[in-house]
């Protein structure tokens, strides 16, 4: 053994998946794609069957002391339905790890498993299997999400072309915002219990970033148009790091227009409540499951007037230049890394 000792925040999580996708190497025909994706893809005959896994830990992915029991089963649901959804296919069964205490009540895991229930119906998918564990280090909820695309339909991040215009769906940073709503309210009470949280106002935000919805919606209105992304991507890290995702994997540019952006009006004006400017919320923050694709100019057409999808920029040839033009018209490199769990604070 040697003494020798690499700190994992040198690698970061990107680099740290990147070191474990080099060491191996598919073996199996059926396996069409492995790491790196949002999901890998299994041959299956006609079709290709997409397999997602995403795992919630207490502590660094949610907040017991504001995240309802209910709302984070059905968005332990919905963040591995949104990586289906960024593959093109529809989901169909979900299996369940659980690691959880004796600190939690049988109403407690019945109120985790309405909210898994409640997202179940809502996006179709069953529920057939999973594993349950004690755990010493609070819940643990991992999920492997299954689905089915026809084999022509995939869309994987790499298959993006020069001039492809680039999309998102819905509008982005209102669940960071909405978080740093909540961390405030929590903060307010825990130095004074006597106080309610006013959320009242905060309403859409928080909603956002307790109940987020995986697109599947727009997978079917882009089947119903005939429109196959080029690429897709979903949103789960912040538009910066989904974006460099799609630049690296096709080995293109990206430029995006910062006026084009869609920002909601609350995400807006409490991002400058916060003194963060709402910008930096859309392109670093996180949590917002919404999709990022892009398609070919001629499919432009068929999705102009879809009231959900916005254009935000196009890929271009130079691998190396991934900028916004911003409203000022000046040129700023998109760096941001997402989030860095191993970041050293
Ligand atoms: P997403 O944000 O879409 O969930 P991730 O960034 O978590 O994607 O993962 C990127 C890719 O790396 C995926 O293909 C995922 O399956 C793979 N991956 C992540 N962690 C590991 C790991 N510990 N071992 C093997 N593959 C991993
Ligand atoms: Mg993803």
């Amino acid at each position: 053994m040697s003494e020798k000792r690499t700190e994992l925040s040198r690698l970061g999580e990107f680099g740290l998946i990147d070191r474990i996708q080099q060491q191996f190497s598919l073996q199996n025909e059926t396996s069409l794609k492995g790491i790196g994706d949002d999901a890998a893809v299994i041959s299956s005959g006609e079709e290709s069957i997409v397999v997602s896994t995403d795992m919630l830990l207490e502590g660094v992915h949610f907040d017991l002391s504001y995240m309802p029991l209910q709302h984070l089963g059905y968005k332990a649901v919905a963040v591995n339905v949104s990586d289906i959804a960024a593959m093109n296919a529809k989901p169909e069964q979900i299996v369940i790890s659980l690691g959880i205490s004796n600190r939690f009540s049988l109403e407690a895991v019945d109120a985790l498993y309405e909210g898994i229930r409640a997202a179940c119906d809502s996006y179709k998918v069953d529920l057939v299997g999973g594993d349950t564990s004690s755990s010493v280090s609070g819940l643990i909820i991992s999920i492997t999400a299954i689905g089915r695309v026809a084999k022509d339909k995939v869309v994987e991040r790499n298959g993006a072309k020069a001039n492809d215009i680039i999309c998102v769906t819905g509008d982005l940073g209102a669940a960071y915002v909405g978080l740093q709503v909540l961390e405030r309210e929590k903060q307010v009470f825990l130095t004074n219990p006597e106080m309610q949280p006013d959320l009242e106002k905060y309403e859409y935000l928080v909603g956002r970033q307790l109940k987020p919805e995986a697109r599947m919606d727009i997978v079917h209105d882009l089947a119903e148009r005939n429109c196959v992304p080029t690429s897709m991507i979903d949103i789960s890290d912040g538009l910066a790091s989904e974006l460099l995702h799609l630049s690296k994997n096709s080995k293109l540019g990206v430029k995006i227009f910062e006026d084009k952006v869609p920002i909601d009006h609350d995400t807006f004006e409490t991002a400058i409540e916060f003194k963060i400017d709402p910008i930096t919320c859309v392109l670093n923050g996180g949590e917002d499951y919404e999709l990022l694709f892009t398609i070919t100019p001629t499919d432009y057409e068929k999705l102009k007037n879809h009231p959900d999808i916005h254009f935000i920029g196009h890929m271009h040839e130079n691998a190396n230049q991934n900028v916004m033009i911003t409203k000022q018209q000046t040129l700023v490199p998109i760096t941001a890394q997402g989030w860095n769990h191993f970041k050293v604070e």
